[in-house]
């Protein structure tokens, strides 16, 4: 997936990336919306500023009689600006909540909106899973040391850094690669210290770890609704992946998966030869299964998703014993379980034993 782009994907890709930053009214009757397909192409330019300003007003009103849903309010923008988040303000979303809490429903406001279902499709596929009802461990405040699972609706996926961790990024999406071939970078890097503990974004399955020249020690994690691929490469040399560990196996969201490092650019596993310590994140989009590798692989720019990951963080403790670190509170994904009981027999997944109860 994403490792083996050819030559004659760029041209493809660069040739789509025009197409895209055409106005709605100019795209092709047949790429976005049609009935009974599914989305050809999209990017992903939702500035963290109006994700968080949207699933702010989502969860201040998640218990009211009318719910603001937040990928609804930011489908209704991208197809305003025509995907041109430039054209962002503050405002605009402030007009449509009060026009919403006026009465008026979203499918009235949407009805002329060409490509609302598309935005909305491209927003569902790349946020769905992204805020919710999850049940999650937390301190007690009059038991200190003791824990208890608690049901909070909010932001259930997590940042690839662990707290307590630094890091820098720019978004560097697209500018050129040269390793092997002239490519677009296809993902965001994130600047850290090597040993810095790697979490999983979203819940999902191992597909692909191991090496690989492009992205070193790396691991490829499909979230459980097939949606979206994950990609976390250049992991530590020695000791990459947090052990035990496999493909097919599953992980929840802000589980520890590996570690910080400078692996790739060499067909000689092991081979250090990032110049900068640095976590690669991508993220691929999947309408349909043609899209999982080849030439209509979706990446998308995650640097604005980076930063809005930025404000939940998974605390981790060292295990000395093995040098892995554990994330320290639990969460608890229905799809993980159900994930967990269809494959009876395999193996468990890192942090479980440790899970309190
Ligand atoms: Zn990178």
């Amino acid at each position: 997936m994403g490792l083996t782009l050819s030559a004659a994907a760029l041209v493809i890709v660069s040739f789509l990336t025009l197409d895209a930053k055409l106005t709605p009214e100019l795209l092709p009757q047949a790429q976005p919306v049609e009935k009974g397909g599914y989305i050809k192409w999209a990017e992903f330019d939702v500035p963290d500023s109006a994700m968080k300003k949207a699933m702010k007003l989502d969860i201040e009103s998640c218990e009211e009689p009318l719910h603001l849903d937040w990928l609804e309010m930011l489908g209704y923008l991208g197809a305003k600006y025509g995907g041109e988040w430039k054209r962002y303000k503050a405002k605009d979303m402030d007009a449509l909540v009060q026009r919403l809490r006026g009465g008026e429903s979203m499918s009235a406001l949407t009805a002329d909106m060409k490509y609302y279902d598309y935005y909305h499709e491209v927003y569902q596929t790349v946020l769905g899973e992204f805020v919710g009802y999850y049940d999650m461990e937390r301190e007690s405040d009059v038991l200190p040391g003791e824990t208890f699972v608690e049901t909070q609706y909010g932001l259930k996926v997590f940042s690839p850094i662990a707290s307590g961790y630094s890091y820098s990024h720019y978004d560097d999406f697209g500018t050129s690669r040269s390793y092997g071939y002239s490519r677009p970078h296809l993902g965001n890097d994130l600047v850290g210290s090597i040993g810095t503990p790697i979490v999983a974004v979203e819940g999902g399955t191992i597909e692909h770890m191991g090496w690989n020249q492009y992205g070193g020690w790396r691991i490829g994690i499909l979230s459980f609704d097939k949606k979206r691929y994950y990609y976390y490469a250049h992991l530590r040399q020695k000791h990459p992946y947090h052990l035990g560990l496999e493909e097919g196996m599953a992980v929840n969201a802000g589980d520890v998966i590996g570690y910080l490092g400078m692996t790739g650019y060499s067909t000689k596993e092991g081979a250090n030869n990032m110049t900068v310590p640095h976590l690669h994140l991508g993220m691929q989009l999947i309408f349909d299964d043609s899209q999982i590798e080849g030439n209509g692989e979706i990446w998308i720019d995650m640097y604005d998703i980076v930063s809005f990951l930025s404000q939940k963080k998974s605390k981790t403790v060292k295990d000395e014993a093995t040098k892995d670190y554990n994330r320290i509170y639990q969460i608890y994904d229905p799809d993980y379980q159900d994930y967990i009981t269809a494959e009876e027999g395999g193996a468990s997944p890192p942090g479980e034993s440790e899970a309190h109860s």
